[in-house]
């Protein structure tokens, strides 16, 4: 990369942690020259760029607007983070409950004007990388900014995970009937969470994270979205996929699986499984795109 690579950093409807992990891959800021971040600049708009990352979904009216306007103005467009790619934190808004919630507030006419639904970004504009994550890892910026030839992720959590998953037979092995939860306290070292009744889909999830959940004994909630082989398939695959994992170590009726798969705090990330396919006005999203 050339020195004088320009780049911005526009942040719709999300968290700003996606700009937190960014900022804390620093070794950036030899190589590129930061112009536009409000979280840390102080620039009125996006000029011309070379690269330009987009955090949050399109929540708003200002959102639509100045997703298009930054996009106009950049050689290279990535979608970052999990909120950018299919709604994220700020998709949660579309339930019918927090509809009537924020309906029913004071004040809301002095907040930008709601769209109809929160939608990715590459509903409007043309996106030319993928970034999933929430937030996409220090590491995981650094590789799409500066593509490093030795720079291989693995095909999916459980890869980088390091936890041993204990097969029918394995007298260490005990099979749950049941789930336990998210984050039920106690977890055994190097035995895989779904072995201990954890719900962790990292079977199903791209890898290039490292891993930092299931090593730290939380089950992987599948934030970088769907692996490669899943990827442009329908989400149906997916779900009978991590079905046939709790079928063979444990003994948790599928039903119930099933159930917590849709739950709201997994729901949020895997609700991006299905929209690499495409519809509903999105390009599908090749896996060649997706980092
Ligand atoms: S992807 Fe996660 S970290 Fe990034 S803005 Fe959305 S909620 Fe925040
Ligand atoms: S399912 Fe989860 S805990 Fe088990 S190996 Fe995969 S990532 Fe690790
Ligand atoms: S382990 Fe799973 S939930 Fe955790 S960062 Fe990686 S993909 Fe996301």
């Amino acid at each position: 990369m050339e020195e004088t690579n320009r780049f911005a950093v526009l942040q719709l409807s999300g968290c700003a942690g996606c700009e937190v992990s960014l900022l804390n891959a620093e070794a950036w800021v030899d190589r590129y020259r930061l112009v536009y971040m409000p979280l840390v600049i102080s620039a009125y708009d996006v000029p011309e760029v070379d690269v330009l990352l987009v955090s949050g979904g399109v929540r708003t009216d200002e959102d639509l607007y100045n997703l298009r306007r930054a996009a106009r103005r950049a050689q290279q467009l990535v979608a970052v983070g999990t909120c950018a790619i299919s709604g994220g934190v700020a998709s949660l808004g579309d339930r019918d409950e927090v509809r009537e919630l924020f309906l029913a507030g004071e004040g809301r006419r002095h907040v930008p004007r709601l769209l109809p639904r929160c939608r990715p970004i590459d509903a409007f504009v043309n996106v030319d990388r993928y970034l999933p994550g929430c937030p996409p890892t220090p590491e995981l910026f650094m590789a799409v900014l500066f593509n490093p030839p030795d720079f291989k992720p693995s095909k999916i959590v459980c890869q980088e995970c390091g936890r041993q998953k204990l097969q029918r037979g394995d007298p260490r092995a005990s099979r749950p009937t049941h789930l336990v939860g998210f984050q039920r306290g106690e977890v055994l070292p190097g035995i895989c969470l779904i072995n201990q009744g954890y719900l962790c889909i990292g079977s199903s999830t791209r890898g290039g994270c490292r891993a930092p959940c299931p090593r730290a004994g939380h089950p992987c909630v599948g934030c970088r979205g769907p692996s490669d082989v899943l990827i442009e398939k329908e989400s149906s695959v997916w779900f009978e996929s991590i079905g046939r994992v709790f079928a063979a170590m444990t003994d948790v009726p599928a039903g119930e699986v099933e159930a917590a798969l849709r739950s709201p705090q997994l729901a949020l990330f895997l609700f991006q499984f299905s929209d690499y396919a495409g519809g509903q006005g999105r390009p599908p999203r090749p896996k060649e795109k997706v980092l």
